[in-house]
């Protein structure tokens, strides 16, 4: 066994697929509505929000849609068009009336389509000057109209497409060198080299914390004493790895194996569940300790961050749905000094008259509807009826004082680029189907509404009435100074204008198929969208094909000089340059946009730009690079279809409350902050989480215990407006011992994460990633000076058992996509675009990201079939090194995002024969993995199937590699094992061992 694993490269050619396990398909975020009426009542002043605020922001309650012309568009005459501005290279349906309809298809070159090339070819045949905008039929475009141009291609001339053509060289990125070679091959396999199959690994099954005497270090790991045996005669609390080899030698004194690994995944601290049952479950909230100190100098010796992760919207399990609650006619139950909701750990008093708040005391009347007495213990004799009164989670049903509008309906809005390579790559077709086969499932039937914006080089915008039996088309180029044509048609009830929509998304991608435009016209079409959305807000689809080169908001090539790699300036190219983005993104927010961006490019497309988008408006950036809908199809219709059709929260704000003395000082993720401490969201759903911190405010907390509380005010796509709201008590503790042993490593690493990604915008990654170390060998530091007094340490790294794994998700973190290694590791847009999506992630699937899942398939598809309901009982994690690998196995990687499967080189040839039949031997880039007649395939699928549903938030594609192929098990696999050493970076050994020994200085 061996794989072989000798200098690949670090950046692999060109895509098919992406060294990241972003490789395509970061699920999106949702949309948000209106002005949503910030929590209102409870929430703080509904407060304009962010920047500018604009004359839309208050509506008048009752008018959903203003009956008159918006004033963003009012300046027209009817729907015309100011006839001056219009660069004569516009075309115009003859008569220069605004917009014509076609019923039918033209047979042949009719009137040109807007995929002309308006400016860059030779002068279209109806070139009619001074005509902004043509009106043009859905249908197959005239193929005349692109056939007969000159020289096929018309050499683009914007900037940064100096490489467009498909087909063609395909240069690597400037500053990306593209033979890159990782130095220092992973260490050599240890395992037995010749033992049978099933001796794979030297790990453990079971890898817990445990420390050996030095004497026992050759010792078999079976053999492995119980923990108890480094013991020095006291027993302690803590767990500890036995370090005792000089620092820097080359010999480990010490037993690799037996060093702690997450290998039944992300384990929640269940006895703060257990102690506290009214809590709220750990899938909404989870504290980064269970125990919040009473002092500040307790805080300050904590060097773990005090916060908390909150997944508002998490879905449940079956049976364990939040209930929904009407007050009816009492009213929401809410304290009236701090606006606290009732929860379950709030006290009636004075036979039931009086509530007492639990966040800050105050004493409320009960209002006499929702009087009940009490029992002779204080408690109410409704509490059984009163799910408020017992359920840490609960939904509220809100009343219209909570609207500043009347609920939004869902929306989904939809800018896509028809340019050359959205076309040619698939893309287009791909995403139209797809949307197409979601419209029955689209949320909030019968009031969901819909639209479509398109562009390259010019604007599309559709009528999409439902009077229309074909949607009528509607070309704008004037980028300066954009104007809406028709704007009550472009957005429309979806049930009403069904046939138009789905004509519409039948006929795009014929029209655009010989679409040689190669430009973008990005920036304006988002403004045109942001001017038809900004009257009701919504979810914006973007999907962009290239780099924006047109308009305002175009974009330059960045990242191309190797000099800016490695100093102070190159910070500079993860953040957006142009401020036009964020400003969109503010505006946005404003009135209840959420974007989510679709990339696709195999070139620089500046995600940090397009990104910032979804950034600050709460959505989600999805990545695929080099996309081509034979490879990323599925993955594009998976991801897409969840996009569109999971359950959102529209015109959302989100606060979080808690006792008096402390407050939440910080706030991570994305989304942009109304007030101090109001997240908006204008959009939310299930897969979006959020990191905060906490700070105390007063020097010593007399209370015994800390209340926390969640509130969630967001319209339903049935058109509620409601709460949700979760409840979650912690005890206020003197100890630091208990504060690390009640400490949540997940929740932990989930603040890191995002302090560490935020970091990377402005500092090195270096710098990012020593912030995290330097934090991990603080807390372990403060662990041992506060063990050492009564133990002796000797050489030993000790940490509580809470925290065990903290130290390999630190190293984890550090070889992330966004922070790890440098230039050379992962392109700009990947940093980029994993940096996004990671800031969004819920504990569990972030923990997954940071340390995939490995094990080995060939075993257990030979034996004679059983049905598995979980993965768990089937297959075996290994540790994330190359000596988990046999070369006579067959092994799945599975980090959420994509699949793996490693073919060992002395695989079986008939396990290989029935997995992938007649390819067997070929070379496994080319390989599709498939469904062969036979009952192994059938098993491998059915388990590849149940991988996947086992996390619906991202479609993991599927990698075939096989052992020794490089660089493809390079970059697939090994530079993911990241328990190796690799081109520079540490291996788990070496990190625990600087880790112990920055410990122990000044210890
Ligand atoms: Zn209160």
């Amino acid at each position: 066994m061996n794989t072989e694993n000798r200098n690949f490269p670090a950046r692999p050619p060109p895509p098919p697929f992406s060294s990241s396990p972003f490789a395509s398909a970061p699920p999106p975020g949702v949309v948000p509505p209106q002005s949503g009426g910030p929590e209102a009542v409870g929430f703080r002043p509904p407060a304009r929000p962010f920047t500018p605020s604009g004359p839309h922001m208050a509506q008048p309650a009752g008018v959903m849609r203003p009956a008159g012309q918006p004033p963003l568009v009012s300046q027209l005459p009817g729907s015309r068009p100011p006839p001056p501005s219009f660069p004569s290279t516009a075309y115009g349906p003859p008569g220069g009336g605004s917009f014509h309809r076609f019923p039918t298809p033209p047979p042949s070159g009719v009137p040109p389509p807007p995929q002309t090339l308006a400016g860059h070819l030779s002068p279209p045949m109806s070139f009619r000057p001074q005509q902004p905008m043509a009106s043009v039929t859905m249908g197959p475009p005239p193929q005349s109209m692109t056939s007969g141009i000159p020289g096929g291609f018309a050499s683009p001339s914007g900037p940064g497409f100096q490489q467009s053509m498909p087909g063609g060289p395909q240069p690597s990125y400037p500053g990306y060198p593209s033979n890159q070679v990782l130095q220092g091959p992973p260490k050599p396999f240890q395992s037995p080299s010749q033992g049978p199959p099933s001796a794979v690994s030297s790990y453990p099954p079971q890898t817990g914390g445990f420390a050996q005497h030095p004497g026992q270090q050759n010792m078999h790991p079976s053999y492995a004493p119980p923990p108890t045996s480094n013991v020095q005669g006291l027993v302690e609390d803590f767990n500890s790895l036995s370090l005792s080899n000089i620092p820097g030698s080359l010999e480990p004194g010490f037993d690799h194996t037996s060093f702690p690994r997450p290998l039944d995944g992300d384990v929640e601290p269940s006895s703060f569940a257990e102690a506290y049952p009214m809590n709220c479950h750990s899938r909404y909230l989870r504290l980064t300790t269970n125990a919040i100190p009473n002092s500040q100098s307790l805080a300050s010796r904590w060097h773990l961050p005090l916060g908390a992760v909150v997944c508002p919207l998490a879905e449940a399990p079956e049976g364990e749905e939040v209930p929904l609650i009407d007050f009816g006619s009492s009213g929401i139950i809410r304290c009236r000094r701090c606006r606290t909701y009732v929860n379950p750990y709030v006290t009636f008093t004075d036979s039931g008259r009086k509530w007492r708040c639990n966040i800050c005391s105050m004493l409320n009347e009960v209002p006499g509807e929702y009087f009940s007495h009490l029992d002779a213990t204080g408690r109410r004799m409704d509490l059984d009826q009163r799910l408020e009164l017992t359920k840490g989670s609960v939904e509220i049903i809100a009343p219209t004082e909570y609207m500043v509008r009347p609920p939004m309906p869902p929306i989904y809005f939809f800018l896509i680029d028809v340019s050359f390579s959205a076309t040619k790559s698939g893309m287009l077709e791909v995403a139209t189907q797809t949307i197409k086969s979601c419209l029955d499932n689209l949320p909030g039937y019968p009031r969901t509404q819909i639209g479509f914006i398109t562009y390259d080089s010019t604007l599309h915008f559709y009528n999409m009435k439902s009077s229309l039996s074909q949607p009528q088309m509607m070309v704008v180029s004037d980028l300066d100074d954009i104007f809406v044509p028709l704007p009550d048609d472009l957005l429309v009830n979806l049930s009403e204008s069904r046939n138009v929509v789905e004509a519409f998304l039948d006929s795009l991608p014929l029209m655009f198929q010989n679409n040689v435009n190669v430009e973008s016209a990005f920036g304006p079409a988002l403004k045109a969208a942001y001017m038809v959305m900004n009257q009701l807000g919504g979810k914006l689809l973007i999907f962009q094909n290239s780099l924006p080169s047109l308009g305002v908001g175009r974009l330059k090539l960045r990242g191309d000089d190797p000099r800016v790699y490695g100093t102070d300036k190159e910070y500079t190219l993860r953040v957006a340059e142009d401020t036009f983005y964020k400003q969109m993104a503010a505006d946005c927010t404003k009135f209840q946009i959420g974007i989510n961006v679709y990339a696709f490019s195999d070139k620089y497309t500046d995600i940090a730009s397009l990104g910032t988008l979804a950034k600050y408006t709460g959505g989600q950036v999805y990545y695929y690079p080099g996309f081509q809908s034979s490879i990323h199809g599925d993955k594009l219709r998976h991801e897409l279809a969840r996009d569109l059709t999971r359950e959102t929260a529209w015109e959302s704000v989100m606060r979080i409350r808690c006792g008096k003395g402390i407050r939440f000082s910080s706030y991570h993720g994305n989304f942009m902050l109304r007030s101090t401490d109001l997240l908006a969201l204008p959009a939310v759903d299930c897969d979006k989480a959020y990191a905060m911190q906490l700070t105390l405010e007063e020097t010593l907390l007399t209370t015994q215990t800390v209340y926390f509380q969640v509130a969630l005010l967001y319209t339903a796509s049935c058109g509620e407006r409601r709460i949700r709201v979760h409840t979650a008590v912690a005890p206020v503790v003197t100890d630091l011992g208990e504060m690390y042993r009640q400490a949540d490593t997940g929740s932990i690493v989930s603040v890191y994460t995002r302090l560490a990604i935020e970091k990377t915008l402005s500092s090195k990654l270096d710098d990012a990633r020593n912030v995290i170390q330097q934090k991990i060998v603080k807390a372990l530091r403060e662990y041992r000076n506060l063990n050492a007094v009564q133990h002796r340490l000797g050489s030993r790294l000790i940490y509580p058992e809470s925290l065990k794994f903290l130290p390999l998700y630190g190293l984890a973190i550090g070889k992330s996509t966004p922070l790890q290694g440098g230039p050379a590791d992962a392109s700009l847009d990947e940093r980029c675009a994993a940096g996004f999506t990671m800031m969004a992630l819920p504990v569990k699937k972030l923990l997954k990201l940071l340390y995939p899942s490995l094990f080995r398939v060939d075993e257990w598809l030979l034996k004679p079939s059983a049905d598995f309901d979980d993965l768990k009982d089937v297959l075996r994690r290994l540790p994330l090194a190359a000596e988990s690998l046999d070369s006579r196995g067959l092994y799945i990687y599975d980090d959420g995002f994509r699949l793996v499967l490693w073919f060992g080189r002395m695989l079986s040839p008939d396990i290989a024969k029935n997995l992938l039949g007649a390819d067997f031997a070929a070379e496994l880039s080319r390989v599709t993995l498939q469904e062969q007649e036979n009952g192994m395939s059938k098993k491998l699928m059915r388990l590849i199937k149940k991988v996947r549903e086992n996390d619906p938030s991202y479609h993991p594609m599927c990698f075939l590699v096989r052992q020794g192929e490089q660089p493809r098990e390079g970059f697939l696999l090994l530079r993911h094992l990241i328990e190796d050493q690799m081109g520079g970076s540490t291996s788990y050994v070496d990190w625990v061992l600087q880790l112990h020994r920055q410990i122990q200085q000044n210890a």
